[in-house]
């Protein structure tokens, strides 16, 4: 299946806990030698003689200097992370210790690890397929309860059942296919076309959901750009300000984020909401007209979402009416709030703006009705319910295989509606395994996977 990559053999080494001090900092090594340079720096133990999965407290030396006080932690191959063996160090965390050690067992032997190269050998060795070991990455990266749990679900092998379910129907179709091409001479129709077609129909039906799942995995595992606009004075920071004081996101790095363009993250129902920087709106002499401008309708269009604040004692209705409109015509994704409902109570505004649809009416000073805003937001960027239970894809790479999985079974229905041969239609379906395989890793080349690792961070 896959060829020896490059340094394979080798035992490689890294500290796997973040950068920095810390009360202790744990370094891994695996590979065939992990045991024999581990023995060599701990006197206190031969290593080989111990247990699998057990602890061991002594010193740490090298060049007859005792560097730290450390507890190993031994996994022997091929029940351990990587499938090899591997011994972790707890030590003190002192960045100096931790290079020490690290040096040490450089001088012992072993090499430094490339970014992601420990789940990599977990894929090599058979340890996760590779959408289980993507999710790895993502498990790490995650900073909501629902990123948190789709990439659990992955690593756990949720959508490697799926897929595998996937490719089981295949390839039963494919078999019945080339059965029937055994048997073409003596004229039989040994497989039944209806049902060959009834197992694509549904081939492509939970390829088509899978495939769907992507916009709400994007929003999940990349939080969605935001934009509250309005005119001055309509109340944007004071709702921002009442937003934020109860979700504001503890962030340090969204991927694709601009860093410089977000002004602050809200995390509703674990969607994180980040709001994009739309202070052109809110400084210049912005009318509603003025949202017609260029460059704030471009900042507008960037937005997964956009709020339409107004204060309902200002404007009309055929204002929200003109306001709407121009919102369509542009397929903008917008919700409307009316603000400042506490000044001419809530019944007198619904009446003001009797006829149309879908109005928030709200008092972001008096923080009435922001749960409904917030709920509105979480209905505005996924369909339904989030259900983590539920297959919902997050990489782009899995999404794009998965589109050419479908296209080729889209192939063979057309086929199989003109009538095209056998031979021919289990090209397509060929075609469309190989694509799958794709996906978890069963037909891959090394190019391919060190890109995928390469985006690890070192130590996992
Ligand atoms: P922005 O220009 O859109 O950011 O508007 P501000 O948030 O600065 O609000 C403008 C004025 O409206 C401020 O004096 C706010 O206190 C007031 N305001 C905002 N929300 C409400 C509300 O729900 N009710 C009332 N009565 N006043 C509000």
């Amino acid at each position: 299946m896959l060829g020896k990559l490059t340094g394979f053999d080798d035992t490689i080494v890294a500290v796997a806990t973040a950068p920095g001090i810390g009360a202790i900092a744990v370094i891994r090594l695996s590979g065939p030698k992990a045991y024999d340079i581990s023995n060599s720096l701990f006197p206190a133990k031969n290593l080989h003689q111990q247990a699998s999965h057990t602890l061991h407290f002594g010193a740490l030396t090298a060049g007859g200097k005792v560097i730290d006080e450390v507890v190993l932690s031994l996994y022997k191959g091929p029940r351990s992370y990587t499938g090899e063996d591997v011994i972790e160090i707890s030590c003190h965390g002192s960045p100096y210790i931790q290079q020490q050690i690290i040096d040490a067992t450089v001088q012992a032997g072993a090499r430094l690890a490339k970014p992601g190269e420990f789940t990599q050998r977990a894929f090599l060795n058979g340890k996760l397929d590779l959408t289980q070991a993507e999710s790895v990455a993502d498990l790490i990266a995650s900073n909501s309860a629902a990123s948190h749990q789709t990439a659990m679900q992955q690593m756990r092998g949720g959508f490697s059942r799926e897929l595998h379910a996937l490719r089981e129907q295949l390839i039963t179709f494919s078999a019945l296919i080339e059965l029937e091409l055994d048997f073409s001479q003596e004229d039989v129709e040994f497989a039944d076309r209806t049902r060959l077609y009834a197992l694509v129909t549904e081939a492509t039906t939970v390829l088509r959901h899978l495939i769907e799942s992507f916009r709400m995995g994007n929003v999940i595992k990349n939080g969605v750009n935001t934009a509250i606009v309005g005119k001055p004075n309509a109340g944007k920071s004071t709702l921002l300000n009442t937003l934020l004081n109860e979700n504001r996101a503890i962030v340090s790095d969204i991927a694709g984020t601009t860093r410089d363009t977000i002004e602050e993250v809200l995390n509703i129902d674990g969607i994180m909401f980040r709001l994009i920087d739309t202070a052109g709106i809110r400084e210049s002499n912005d009318t509603i007209e003025s949202i017609g401008v260029q460059k704030t309708m471009e900042k507008i269009k960037e937005a997964g979402v956009v709020v339409y604040l107004f204060d309902v004692n200002e404007l009309t209705a055929t204002d929200i009416r003109n306001q709407i409109a121009a919102f369509e015509a542009d397929g903008i994704n917008y919700l409307l709030a009316g603000n400042k409902t506490d000044i001419a109570g809530e019944a007198a505004i619904r009446a003001k703006f009797e006829g149309i649809p879908d109005i928030l009416f709200l008092s972001a000073k008096k923080h009435d009705h922001i749960q409904e805003l917030k709920d509105t937001l979480v209905h505005k960027v996924i369909a339904g319910d989030i259900n983590t239970e539920d297959t919902i894809i997050t990489n782009a790479r899995h999404h794009a295989a998965l589109q050419e999985v479908l296209q080729s079974l889209q192939e063979v229905k057309a086929g199989m509606d003109n009538g095209l041969p056998g031979d021919l239609l289990s090209l397509d379906i060929r075609r469309s395994l190989h694509y799958l395989g794709e996906i978890t890793g069963e037909v891959t080349n090394e190019d391919r996977l060190d890109y995928i690792f390469s985006k690890f961070c070192i130590g996992k």
